[in-house]
């Protein structure tokens, strides 16, 4: 067969199950692809390389695959614990820690028989939007070598955007599956809040992080999603609801008819009044984008939500909060490095000395604001009234369900920036989640869908809908890329070609 590495989820499939190619073939196809490409790219902190091909040959010779997910490779996001296989977080501090089990998503995935590539490199413990706070080396992105795939999943969308692998998992707390997408041409999408399980995600903000999908196609992401998703008694923050049908939905979406569906355009995030910081051609291409919506017979109105712009500052106190809490396990004892125990200090030292030499400077920064946040006397003023912004985003989200079916917004307000361009400007970073934290503090699903390029580099569209009605960002998602034709990563293929 042609170049297997160029087959989406649906063609690799639908390969697989003819007997036209196996499990071996698409997942060597990969390897060689990782081997040639990764020195450049920086896609992965762990190759699976032998480990996957055996397991490749032992579906093919079970004769299971292209049967759903079976046969299929995928790559997971470090932040993912997987039995036996380096699991870092993107820190010193995990270094060398193989867990002894998986993340219930991580388990879900090899129970469907898909074939584990390796695991993709991130910002440290998923804080950033570059993948430059790796502790490790930074990611590039395949569209520019000298710009940034966008973070904290910015291994994840390099390796699926630059075809090291079919599909991939990432993380989203602030919008690090949404933003990586859009700054590679990607489908990313963020589920509600509690529909997929985080156990076995090694956590960052508990009441944000969420698992989900990375692929070139919105029919790609949605089986991957489908297989994820799903209640789990081991996350006391699953919902017990069936997972919505979002492989329905894409196919939908995709037949270009969104009759009656009503769509809001958010003031607040690129709209009238709020451009500031928004490239130019980011906007004009969200702009088209929404012309599309309204030619698949769409109606189109402007949605003002008040209080998303307090959405920066209420995350950057919730999250680091708590980031610093959950981070108080790394102390040397249990997982990963321990410093200076050579005999002569006490526990206290080596887990100072550890976390001193463990940790690098974002994550160090976070901890000592969350840890100032959440500190006697400070609370109410910081960590309290932040949560008070959450409740007041919570409620413009549900006053604008009242109206629309779906809002829609820029995902990113720039395109990927150039390596280094931000790295000692916090808050420039920063700004780069101001489109897709509101949808993480209100815990509703949102997806990034290709919508084009600026600058030759890609812009993506972001879909946010009500809890549990994940199917809508999915249906809208593929309305907008059957509209413009191809995936937008084909584009990318054909400048490389
Ligand atoms: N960029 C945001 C941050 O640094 C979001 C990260 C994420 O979603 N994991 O916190």
């Amino acid at each position: 067969m042609s170049d297997l590495t160029a087959l989406s989820v649906v063609e690799l499939q639908q390969a697989l199950s003819a007997g036209e190619t196996t499990s071996v073939e698409v997942t060597r196809a990969h390897l060689d692809r990782i081997a040639a490409e990764d020195g450049a790219l920086g896609a992965y902190l762990h190759v699976e390389g032998e480990a996957a091909l055996r397991r490749a040959g032992e579906i093919d010779a079970a004769g299971t695959a292209g049967t759903g997910l079976a046969g299929m490779p995928v790559a997971l996001k470090d932040v993912f614990v997987t039995e036996g296989v380096p699991t870092t977080s993107g820190s010193r501090i995990l270094e060398g820690w193989r867990p002894p089990y998986d993340a219930t998503v991580a388990r879900k995935l090899k129970d469907a028989g898909t074939v584990l590539l390796g695991k993709t490199n991130m910002d440290e413990f998923a804080m950033g939007s570059s993948t430059e706070n790796s502790a490790y080396r930074p990611t590039r992105n395949p569209w520019d070598h000298d710009r940034i795939p966008g973070g904290s999943s910015g291994g994840s969308s390099t390796a699926v955007a630059g075809r090291l692998a079919p599909v991939a998992l990432g993380t989203d707390t602030g919008g690090s599956i949404r933003q990586p997408a859009a700054l590679t041409g990607l489908v990313g999408h963020k589920p509600t809040y509690g529909s997929v399980s985080r156990y076995g995600l090694i956590a960052f903000s508990s009441s944000l992080d969420q698992a989900g999908p990375m692929a070139r196609t919105v029919l790609d992401a949605a089986l991957v999603h489908e297989a994820i998703g799903g209640h789990d008694p081991r996350d006391s923050t699953s919902i017990d609801a069936p997972v919505p049908t979002v492989v329905e939905a894409a196919r939908r979406g995709a037949g270009g008819d969104l009759a009656g569906l009503r769509v809001g355009v958010v003031r607040e995030l690129g709209g009238d009044g709020a451009r500031e910081g928004y490239d130019a051609g980011v906007l004009e291409r969200v702009a088209e984008a929404v012309a599309l919506l309204e030619g698949a017979g769409a109606e189109v109105r402007e949605v003002s939500c008040p209080s998303f712009g307090l959405a920066l500052p209420a995350y950057y106190l919730i999250a680091p909060s708590e980031a610093s809490s959950n981070l108080a396990r790394f102390e040397g004892m249990r997982f990963g490095i321990r410093v200076g125990d050579d005999g002569s200090r006490d526990i206290d030292e080596v887990m100072a000395l550890t976390r001193e030499q463990g940790f690098g400077p974002e994550v160090k920064r976070r901890i000592i604001l969350g840890t100032y946040a959440l500190s006697a006397g400070y609370y109410d003023a910081y960590y309290g009234q932040a949560q008070k912004v959450r409740t007041l985003i919570t409620r413009d989200f549900h006053a604008a369900f009242d109206d629309v079916d779906v809002l829609v917004s820029p995902t990113s307000p720039t395109v990927a920036w150039p390596i280094g361009a931000r790295v000692d400007d916090p808050l420039a970073m920063y700004a780069a989640d101001l489109c897709t934290l509101p949808a993480s503090l209100a815990g509703v699903p949102a997806i990034s869908v290709p919508c084009g390029l600026s600058e030759g580099l890609p812009v993506g569209l972001q879909v946010m809908a009500p809890a549990l009605s994940d199917d809508r960002c999915y249906r809208v998602a593929a309305a907008v890329e059957a509209a413009l034709g191809a995936p937008l990563t084909d584009r990318l293929a054909e400048r490389a070609a």
